[in-house]
């Protein structure tokens, strides 16, 4: 079975859409009308104006995302990397590309996504806090919450994409950063290391204050260090 589908091509890169995006679109959706401002729509009436932003804004959200990925693949292309593919998957994208050989272009090609997320993240927060809110009219109609979300949704993209652990970026820039003292594998290494630390404190952090997300984020985040740290010993001794 094919589990991604293509929708179209930006800066001549296939965007794919994987089967588990399906479910996506009405999971964030449902987020937002379960949570209240600025992370959803509750206490917005009736029912059915709530679902409509909150669909709008899950659709809007996976915009921003792919906005995340081309603003990798955009410099990663720069500097003369090629991305097979950029797919949209159930928590976020992938922008499936080779990795260069400079260690600071790595970093530059990783901070660029997170970057992009905290500029549009701020310029919604901007926009809703001097343009709407100050005006009357405005600010009397729901819909232009959906900026106030987006603005907020996006940090937390830019900011969690920054900690240093992979799979996020902040893994991958801390990685090159190792990269100009020792060897691409230590480097891996040694970055994974420090996530999974990072992983363990996030897990004791949510069992502390009670909140099982932590954990399972933990948990995600270890395994994934784990895979990294293996793919590029393995990489290492076969060659
Ligand atoms: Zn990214």
């Amino acid at each position: 079975m094919q589990s991604s589908f293509k929708i179209g091509n930006i800066m001549d890169i296939p965007i794919k859409l994987d089967t588990s995006f399906l479910l996506a679109l009405p999971i964030s959706a449902y987020f937002f009308a379960i949570n209240s401002q600025p992370y959803g729509f509750v206490g917005v009436e009736p029912t059915v104006v709530r679902y409509t932003l909150s669909t709008l804004s899950a659709i809007f959200l996976f915009v921003s995302v792919l906005l995340h990925e081309l603003a990798h693949s955009y410099l990663a292309k720069r500097y003369g990397a090629n991305i097979s593919s950029i797919t949209l998957l159930l928590f976020g994208g992938v922008a499936s590309m080779e990795i260069p050989q400079k260690p600071g272009q790595e970093a530059k090609i990783a901070f660029a996504g997170p970057l992009t997320s905290l500029i549009i993240g701020f310029i919604c927060l901007f926009t809703y806090n001097y343009v709407i809110s100050s005006s009357s009219a405005l600010s009397q109609n729901p819909i232009y919450l959906i900026i106030w979300v987006l603005g907020s949704m996006n940090l937390v993209l830019g900011i969690f994409n920054l900690l240093p652990a992979f799979p996020m970026d902040g893994g991958r820039i801390l990685r090159s950063l190792f990269a100009r003292k020792m060897s691409y594998v230590k480097a891996t290494h040694s970055a994974a290391s420090i996530g999974k630390f990072i992983a363990i404190l996030m897990a004791i952090y949510g069992i502390y204050i009670g909140d099982i997300w932590f954990p399972l984020i933990a948990f995600y985040i270890y395994g994934s260090a784990s895979n990294e740290d293996r793919f590029y010993s393995e990489l290492d001794r076969s060659v």
